[in-house]
């Protein structure tokens, strides 16, 4: 099994749901079955009580559960059909902790959110991301696992931090970390602007996670000279350096970030040879 963590920073709304959906489609297009885990660090159980105003539509899914719209990218774009499970919310994690702490399963220990939340959150993306979502049988190959708002958030950080022990559990050549980030272009100068996202990788660095690809959301396609500069100040290679610039449809991002060699160096980070029968993107 192999996962692809996908983090935000600067601002949310940059296109995490649509950058873990697209991901889906290349890895499915290299031959590879996929499945979706979408994290929200809010303290509701589900997105079901949340004011549409707020929050955006309730999707709700095949089992009723009611989870945030990303979801319901992850199921067009990749031909799933995911269930309540594969929405972590702190809700439904504290309220899992908590009702083990009643029944007595800690055996007396003071439970903490280092070890048992986030023992509870990596059991609870292993183990879901074992069941398939295509409808096949067997474990899928890939789990792409979003997480919600932005690096630094207090609401996020038990999840960094899982994640970061993730890594470990599960061997770094079976995970790859996108990091979603804007390049502002200042209208003055007409300059792309690289600080916000050189920060925001520090910010995500400074909690142990180092991400193998930066996803830049820009107005216009990134130019190469800034690929290069953000590889000098980020250590994430200028060829895993992916412009994600506005297009009319977003079902075209795939294209953009395949076009930009994303999948076969997505593949070599993973150490996974596109399937015989695959049908690459074009
Ligand atoms: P996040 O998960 O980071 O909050 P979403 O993936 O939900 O962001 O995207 C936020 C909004 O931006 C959605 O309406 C989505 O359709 C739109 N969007 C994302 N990427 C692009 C893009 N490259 N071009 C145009 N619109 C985009």
């Amino acid at each position: 099994m192999k996962y692809l963590v996908i983090t935000g920073g600067v601002v949310s709304g940059l296109g995490k749901g649509v950058t873990a959906s697209s991901l889906g489609v290349m890895m499915r297009c290299a031959g590879f079955r996929v499945t979706s885990i979408k994290i929200d660090p809010y303290l509701n159980v589900d997105a079901g009580t949340m004011s549409p105003f707020e929050h955006g539509e309730v999707f709700t899914l095949d089992d009723g559960g009611e989870v945030d719209l990303d979801l319901g990218n992850y199921e067009r774009f990749n031909d799933i059909t995911l269930s309540r499970d594969n929405n972590i919310t702190t809700g439904k994690i504290y309220q899992q902790c908590l009702e083990r702490e009643r029944r007595g399963d800690y055996l007396g220990k003071t439970v903490q959110v280092v070890p048992h939340v986030t023992d509870a959150i990596m059991d609870w993306i292993q183990r879901v991301a074992h069941v398939p979502a295509d409808g096949l049988s067997g474990p899928p190959d890939i789990c792409i696992i979003e997480l919600g708002g932005t690096v630094g958030d207090i609401e996020s950080m038990p999840y960094v931090e899982a994640l970061r022990q993730f890594q470990f559990r599960v061997g770094r050549d079976n995970i790859a970390f996108f990091h979603v980030s804007l390049v502002p272009v200042l209208g003055a100068v007409g300059e792309e602007k690289t600080k916000p996202t050189q920060h925001s990788v520090q910010q995500l660095r400074s909690v142990g996670l180092s991400p193998d690809f930066l996803v830049c959301r820009s107005t216009k396609p990134l130019s190469s000279s800034t690929k290069e500069k953000l590889a000098n100040f980020t250590h994430v290679p200028a060829e895993n350096c992916l412009g994600v610039h506005d297009v009319s449809n977003i079902y075209r991002v795939p294209l953009l970030l395949q076009h930009q060699g994303a999948t076969q160096n997505l593949l070599a980070r993973l150490a996974l040879v596109a399937r015989p029968n695959h049908k690459l993107l074009s």
